[in-house]
């Protein structure tokens, strides 16, 4: 059993500190939010009364908070988590950040003795609450081998990318792909309904053909064929239409500064920002399949 700090217990972050400590770790959180830290602190967890305080005398420190100027503000400034930590703390942040802020964090840990890797994940909160997640993680094979038994009780495959920030690389590139696969399909899910075709049937043909993807056969944008879809419910969250977009300027962001071209990244960007626009960021992302509709 370690002691571990757990910092930002939302929507992911809440399963994943529970999951935790099914595993039997001591779990002490912090969040600014006082309804996720009563959550969290009812299923188990001691309450903390800032970042600080809640990694003072921790074995390891989980953060997932929304994105990079949060994990700099944990660890660099008002959270003083660097400061706070005693030596020989292991640092795992898996909040969804750019490689960048990923890369000067660690540096800053690095710079004080700390090992820290970037391990962000996929699978979403289904996933987070099965303890199923993906996690990609950046990071020295030291900081991994250290972080590897921690996170296995949070997720199914724990992936070694590289250095610091290639978790982040990796997870960058698999969320531009999600969005321009989910758009994908709900282009082909609308142009059914305008054909005249049952929804369960292309879900039918579709898992088992070429165009399978997560999108359809996890995450279906219609309500019917996947019952744990956000569409059966109304679209509530699930991984929300403002953290996608977040993502996909991390994308567009990383392709800038790497040269590459991402056509179908930045046409998914404008698409979904334009979702937004219309009200729908705090709703899931696969909603966007109603601006699609409304397009038509
Ligand atoms: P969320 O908004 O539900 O949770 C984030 C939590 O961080 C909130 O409770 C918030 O109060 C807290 N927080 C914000 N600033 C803080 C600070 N300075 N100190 C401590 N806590 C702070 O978001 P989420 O859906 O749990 O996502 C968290 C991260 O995980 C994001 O980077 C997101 O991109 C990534 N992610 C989310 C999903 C998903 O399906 N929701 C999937 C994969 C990755």
């Amino acid at each position: 059993m370690a002691r571990i700090a757990f910092i930002g217990v939302g929507n992911m972050g809440g399963p994943m500190a529970r999951n935790l400590m099914k595993a039997q770790h001591a779990v002490t959180a912090w969040d600014p939010v006082e309804a996720a830290l009563a959550d969290i602190v009812e299923a188990g967890a001691t309450q903390a009364a800032s970042a600080a305080a809640a990694v003072k005398g921790a074995e390891a420190v989980v953060t997932m908070v929304p994105a990079g100027a949060e994990v700099r503000d944990v660890y660099l400034g008002a959270g003083e988590v660097l400061d706070a930590v005693k030596p020989g703390t292991l640092l795992i942040d898996c909040s969804t950040i750019d490689v960048a802020t990923a890369r000067d964090v660690a540096a800053a840990a690095a710079d004080r003795g700390l090992e820290m890797v970037d391990a962000p994940v996929s699978g979403g909160t289904g996933g987070a609450i099965a303890g199923t997640l993906t996690f990609m993680v950046g990071g020295p094979d030291a900081a991994f081998g250290k972080a590897k038994p921690i996170l296995e009780h949070m997720g199914a495959r724990i992936v070694h990318c590289g250095p610091a920030g290639n978790g982040q690389a990796a997870k960058v590139c698999n969320n531009m792909m999600l969005a321009v696969s989910m758009l994908g399909v709900c282009e082909g899910f609308t142009l059914a309904d305008n054909l005249g075709l049952d929804r369960q049937t292309l879900f039918d043909v579709v898992a088992n053909s070429s165009g399978q993807s997560w999108a359809v056969t996890s995450y279906c944008p219609v309500p019917g064929p996947v019952p744990a879809s956000p569409a059966n419910n109304g679209f509530q969250p699930g991984f929300t239409a403002d953290m996608m977009v977040k993502d996909l300027r991390l994308a567009r962001d990383a392709a800038m500064k790497s040269g590459t071209g991402t056509p179908m990244g930045a046409l998914a960007e404008a698409l979904m920002a334009l979702h937004v626009a219309g009200g729908n960021g705090p709703r899931d992302f696969s909603s966007i399949i109603e601006t699609i509709r409304a397009g038509g």
